[in-house]
């Protein structure tokens, strides 16, 4: 089943009480199902198809966030991830709407894909911007070819959105997983760094060691794990990127 024909309610494959890594402070954690994207790294594989997972009104599931709140102090709030949030735009809007009127910072964990100028997204994703405090954009590969190998679709979506976001001052976090012979290559990462410093509104640039550990749920899912033996970025790896990405917080972000 899909969420409902026309009403707000979300398929929402679990929820994370106290998530530390996905936004500012401690924050509630969302993730919804569905996504068309097939990263090689997936940790939640559980989440692609829009059929999965279980059915909830907005309503109850920030009421079941709102239990938190004395562990969210200033920073922390709501997180929508995935999955791939901007799937379900009437959802993550009805629910941040909710949260807004009870002053809880919200933050959608995206990697793009559903990006268009397009209608009928143009229109629902125009409405939820402002309902949203933070993005947290993954940028996979600058290369479209080497994005396309990698998560089986070229990175048109993901660079419009960032550039989107830049130019309505939106505020951002640039996120990029750092897998050894896929994503570690210093030309591409330096042409990374160029686009990232073309944007006006990035607050922060993370790397994200890539690691295995989600291989069980392809082997309980009968699914390939195409990263086979692939190891886990060293020190220096992830040194070396760091650098290059100028990885940090932009306080005032511009840079
Ligand atoms: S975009 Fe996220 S949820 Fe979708 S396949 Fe990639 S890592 Fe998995």
């Amino acid at each position: 089943m899909t969420a409902c024909e026309g009403c707000e309610n979300g398929r929402i494959s679990a929820t994370e009480s106290f998530g530390s890594v996905d936004g500012p402070g401690i924050r509630f954690i969302v993730f919804l199902q569905g996504c068309r994207y097939r990263c090689l790294y997936c940790h939640n594989p559980e989440t692609w198809a829009l059929t999965g997972g279980y059915e909830a009104a907005p309503e109850e599931i920030l009421r079941q966030a709102l239990r938190y709140r004395p562990y969210w102090k200033q920073m922390g709030g709501i997180t929508v991830s995935g999955g791939e949030p901007l799937l379900q735009i009437p959802f993550v809007t009805a629910l941040f709407r909710r949260a807004k009127e009870r002053g809880v910072s919200t933050v959608i964990d995206t990697a793009g894909e559903p990006f268009t100028r397009d209608e009928p997204f143009f229109s629902a994703f125009a409405q939820l911007l402002p309902l949203t405090d933070l993005f947290l954009l993954d940028l996979k590969h600058i290369d479209a070819a080497k994005h396309t190998a990698l998560v089986g679709a070229s990175n048109e979506q993901p660079l419009a959105l960032a550039r989107f976001l830049s130019e309505r001052g939106k505020r951002m976090w640039i996120r990029h997983v750092l897998v050894p012979g896929w994503t570690t290559g210093a030309d591409d990462l330096r042409r990374l760094s160029d686009f990232i410093a073309g944007l006006r509104s990035v607050a922060r640039v993370e790397v994200l060691p890539y690691h295995a550990m989600a291989r069980h749920k392809y082997e309980a899912m009968n699914l390939p794990y195409r990263l086979g033996d692939t190891p886990a970025p060293t020190a220096e790896e992830i040194a070396r990127a760091e650098e290059i990405l100028r990885v940090g917080d932009y306080t005032g972000y511009l840079h």
